[in-house]
């Protein structure tokens, strides 16, 4: 729940502000940018100067959110720390944790004072000056609309999609446990507002290459299950730079993999570079990947989660396994 004091306090920092810049962590999805330019449209409105700074590129998929706002700029020290140093406030979407920032971290340390995080992941011990989490949202988006919209917002077509983006990708589609009747509703008030469910549906996931799609299929051939419960995928280097352009986005992946009748928790590695690999966790019901990645320096959400570590893939592939199995096997 986003209490009274939260309303309050959104109210009092956008009122004793004029210049804003709103970030989000590495690898913005489409509840990160859905946020940046939903609440960048409401501070617009409110005749607010905001800018939006990221550690990555938009990935192409989502380059169409947002399109009348301001651009997303991709982090450079040497542009950009005297924009965060000079702001009235900085604004800290979808992610509460220094480690998800990348390059940004320093910066953003020497700005916390003036920072105002916005987020639904699990609390950690976190530096910023004003905090908002709400874990029973279903996407920080949800969480800009219902403090914007407490303050008077009335989003136009641009701005109402944008949230919608947010509350799509962050619940499947309104598949997952995530998506209560809350969810629904302002969906539905979104989509009266302009947003356009099959436009945002199109863009998002149906822009596969040909090569994806067979990364996918080989991907998913090799696929192993251990304890009958849990299953794996892995992505090597070789297999990744096989397809063009790469902003592989492997959800749909996973979700195949948890469509198996039996398996309660899915997981798919990822080679990237410097002798990393990223893992992504998906489970069903209360079967919790979060505590399983918090072992291994990850976090996340109880039902997704994600792991970046040191290691060859064979030895990640083979510690990472053994633990979910046996959480499996304990169910959860
Ligand atoms: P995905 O598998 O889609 O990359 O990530 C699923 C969820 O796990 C994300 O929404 C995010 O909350 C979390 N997550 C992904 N990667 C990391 C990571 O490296 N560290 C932490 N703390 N959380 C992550
Ligand atoms: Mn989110």
């Amino acid at each position: 729940m986003i209490s009274a004091q939260d309303h309050e306090l959104f109210r009092r920092l956008v009122d004793g502000a004029e210049r804003f810049v709103l970030t989000t962590h590495i690898q913005p999805d489409g509840d990160a940018l859905g946020s940046e330019y939903g609440l960048a449209s409401y501070l617009a409105q409110r005749g607010k100067q905001v800018r939006i700074v990221n550690r990555d590129p938009t990935p192409e998929s989502l380059c169409f959110i947002g399109a009348d706002g301001p651009p997303a700029e991709v982090y450079d020290s040497a542009v950009h720390d005297s924009a965060f140093l000079t702001q009235d406030l900085v604004v800290l979407l979808d992610n509460s944790v220094p480690d998800r920032l990348g390059r940004m971290a320093p910066v953003m340390g020497r700005v916390a004072a003036r920072t105002l995080c916005i987020d639904h992941h699990p609390a950690r011990e976190m530096p910023w000056a004003h905090v908002i989490l709400d874990q029973a949202s279903c996407a920080t988006a949800m969480m800009v609309y219902r403090l914007a919209r407490e303050a008077g917002w009335i989003p136009d077509r641009g701005a109402a999609e944008a949230i919608y983006v947010g509350l799509a990708t962050d619940t499947g589609f309104f598949r997952f446990n995530s998506s209560g009747p809350e969810a629904y509703e302002v969906a539905a008030e979104l989509v009266r507002l302009g947003a356009d469910p099959a436009r945002v549906y199109a863009a998002i996931y149906e822009r596969n290459s040909l090569a994806f799609t067979r990364l996918m299929g080989h991907a998913l051939a090799d696929v192993r299950v251990d304890g009958g419960a849990v299953a794996s995928v892995v992505l090597t280097r070789e297999m990744i730079e096989k397809v063009e352009g790469a902003d592989v986005d492997t959800s749909e992946i996973t979700t195949a993999l948890l469509a198996m009748a039996g398996i309660k928790l899915a997981l798919l590695f990822r080679e990237l570079d410097r002798g990393q690999v990223k893992v992504s966790l998906r489970s069903k019901d209360t079967l919790d990947v979060h505590r399983l990645a918090g072992e291994f320096g990850g976090g996340g959400h109880r039902n997704a989660s994600g792991i970046v570590t040191a290691g060859t893939l064979e030895d990640v592939v083979r510690r990472v396994v053994q633990r979910a199995t046996a959480l499996a096997a304990a169910g959860g």
